[in-house]
């Protein structure tokens, strides 16, 4: 079974009603804190939603199904145990614009005789003519239905405060002890200007409780329940003092660091571009199964430089100053182009990426969201009978023998976290290709995000029954 921490909710449906369009509206936002990378997040099926301070789980049933061969009803009755099975609520999802079908009726059935709290959910309520229309799902029988439309973002809110009236609880978790953070990259990228500026937000409180000696050589920020620690900054606070920049000396200090952290944040210098040793260093951290999140700092430097191009091209006309939306555009556009170049140069690191300013303070505290997220990724456990589901789909995808020699895959499991570590167990597990490895890596992400860890995948003799 799950090891419960969140309470989760299931969306289920018949196809094409809606429900992976609702599953990226509900996560949207966290959607974009993380990245947004075709292939990556768009078979996600299983995510993290948050409303109104509670968090949550949340399964696209419907997005576990690939294969529609499978005829409808069996592909439904799977949705169903699963939600049954595994979710605190379940949420059916029907359309507005079939009336309820006999499809909608018999999942209906289904739920009814699960003691599971349910909300009817109508989608594609587009206007206001439609919702006459909803009134016809009362008699699926599962109470009042609301109307949304997903695709527009209409009502979301409601159903959201809907869904958190019948949602369980949190677990109640003891407060974590706080994350543990190295900042690490070359002499010269603004490593101590970055932890200056976060001395200098004034959301963070700086936690300057008498520690152990080794906490006298790190620097522990709160924000409300949440303690940041991030190690070995004493030097990097002193203003002022020159320190020598010598390469192997930072590297050898950087691997101290990264011994004793729980997520790395690479700073590399944007205005320079990532250098091998940057690459060196996403090397250790990688080898060390550590989160980690790229920063790429000196940002100003590089929008600085855009705006002066734009300027010269536009020599002899009058100049006209460039703010508001065409800066934000102009920006964001940069920052995919720049995504892009990062991801080629180190394709090892599935982290998240994000650009600041350490001079300016701009964006210094976003590194802090994703902080948070990259914790959550690092905890994931993801429900056992998705994960079978995803490992079955895998597993009928890709023969995983080389040299033609077949290899009967049995199972996946869990078997840790930080980093999320899956065993999987095969009779001749020796002649599990290296590419299957990656593409069973590839498919797990795709399916559970794990944005910001390495995952571990490691392979076991045939089970004995
Ligand atoms: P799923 O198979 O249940 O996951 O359904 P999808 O999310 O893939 O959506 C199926 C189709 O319905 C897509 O073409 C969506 O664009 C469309 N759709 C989703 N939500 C709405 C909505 O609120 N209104 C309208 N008109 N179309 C929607
Ligand atoms: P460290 O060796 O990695 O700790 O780097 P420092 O924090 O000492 O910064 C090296 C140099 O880069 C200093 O001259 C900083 O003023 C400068 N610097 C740091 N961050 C930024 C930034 O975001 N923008 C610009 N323009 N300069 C920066």
């Amino acid at each position: 079974m799950r090891e419960k921490c969140e309470p989760l909710m299931a969306i289920v449906g018949r196809p094409n009603v809606g429900k992976s369009t609702l599953f990226n509206r509900i996560i949207g936002e966290r959607r974009a804190i993380v990245e947004r990378e075709p292939g990556v997040t768009r078979d996600r099926i299983y995510a993290e939603g948050e409303w109104g301070g509670k968090s949550f789980s949340l399964i696209d049933t419907g997005g576990l199904v690939p294969d529609a061969s499978q005829g409808i009803s069996s592909l439904i009755k799977e949705q169903v145990r699963i939600a049954i099975q595994e979710a605190d609520l379940i949420l059916l999802l029907v359309d507005a614009q079939c009336g309820p079908t006999s499809v909608d009726e018999e999942i209906g059935r289904r739920l009814r005789k699960a003691d599971k709290p349910i909300i009817l959910a109508v989608n594609k309520v587009d206007n206001l003519e439609s919702e006459t229309a909803i009134s016809n799902f009362y008699q699926l029988g599962l109470g009042e239905p609301v109307p949304i439309s997903a695709i527009h973002g209409l009502r979301i809110n409601e159903l959201l405060d809907k869904v958190m009236e019948l949602l369980p609880d949190e677990k109640a978790k003891a407060p974590p002890p706080g994350i543990k953070v190295a900042v690490v990259g070359r002499p010269n990228v603004g490593k101590s200007s970055f932890i200056n500026a976060l001395l200098q937000e004034e959301r963070l409180i700086v936690d300057e409780e008498p520690g152990t000696t080794r906490d006298a050589v790190d620097t522990i920020f709160r924000l409300g329940e949440e303690r940041f620690i991030f190690i070995d900054t004493a030097g990097m606070r002193q203003r002022g003092k020159v320190r020598r920049g010598v390469e192997s000396y930072s590297i050898a200090r950087a691997q101290g660091s990264l011994e004793r952290c729980d997520i790395a944040l690479l700073l590399f210098d944007a205005w320079e571009g990532v250098s091998t040793q940057d690459s060196r260093i996403a090397g250790y951290i990688e080898e060390k199964g550590k989160g980690v999140i790229i920063v790429g700092n000196k940002w100003d430097l590089v929008i600085k430089n855009q705006i002066s191009k734009i300027k010269n091209q536009k020599c002899g006309k009058p100049h006209q100053p460039i703010i508001g939306k065409p800066m934000q555009a102009m920006e964001s556009e940069m920052m995919k182009e720049y995504r892009e170049i990062i991801r080629k140069k180190l394709p090892f690191l599935f982290a998240p990426i994000i650009f600041v300013s350490a001079l300016t303070g701009h964006r210094v505290l976003k590194v802090i969201d994703l902080l948070r997220e990259v914790t959550r990724e690092q905890m994931l456990r993801p429900a056992k009978s998705i994960l079978d589901r995803v490992f079955q789909e895998a597993k009928s995808h890709r023969p995983p023998g080389r040299r033609a020699k077949p290899v009967r895959l049995q199972r996946l499991k869990q078997v840790g976290i930080k980093p999320p570590t899956f065993a999987f167990y095969a009779d001749n597990p020796e002649f599990i290709s290296e590419s299957y490895r990656r593409y069973l890596s590839n498919r797990l992400r795709q399916a559970f995000g794990f944005q910001g860890t390495p995952i571990k995948i490691i392979s076991k003799g045939k089970r004995k029954r």
